[in-house]
């Protein structure tokens, strides 16, 4: 599985986290400032589905709810899907405190269905503060050569 970060995924098409509409805008900065066309939430992350996972680019504009994250495992997280959960943090220089616990939820949501949930990263701040907060102990993660 590749979790590298932020890779190609321009012009790929996105989902909402929240209803599993597509997102028309291309996933680039400003986009996560868009509204969903369909439920018109402002997206905590934008959804891509690839060949064995689902990556969620996680939005910097918004930390999402506790029922923002079970929507999102009830609506990608079915029982007869085998694949791991990329969540990509690329977007961000740094993760607010009630994200990483917001993260932490989505962690135990994922497992719970039997998935993999695998974190990734571009900015060394976001690096320092996961292995500072020891949540290399939690978290499964790919740690990028700088
Ligand atoms: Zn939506």
């Amino acid at each position: 599985m590749n979790a590298v970060c932020s890779q190609n995924t321009m012009d790929v098409a996105c989902f909402c986290p929240a209803c599993g509409e597509l997102l028309t805008s291309p996933v680039e900065g400003s986009s996560f400032a868009v509204t969903c066309p369909s439920c018109r939430r402002l997206p905590w992350c934008h959804v891509i589905r690839q060949k064995q996972s689902l990556r969620i680019l996680i939005s910097p504009e918004i930390v999402p709810q506790i029922e923002d994250i079970d929507r999102f495992a009830s609506l990608y997280l079915q029982p007869d899907w085998d694949g791991s959960v990329i969540c990509d943090l690329g977007a961000l220089d740094t993760v607010p405190s009630l994200l990483w616990a917001r993260l932490l939820v989505l962690n135990k949501r994922v497992r719970c269905a039997q998935h993999r949930l695998v974190l990734c990263w571009k900015s060394s701040v976001v690096r320092e503060e996961f292995f500072t907060l020891n949540l290399n102990r939690v978290f499964e993660f790919e740690d990028e050569p700088t």
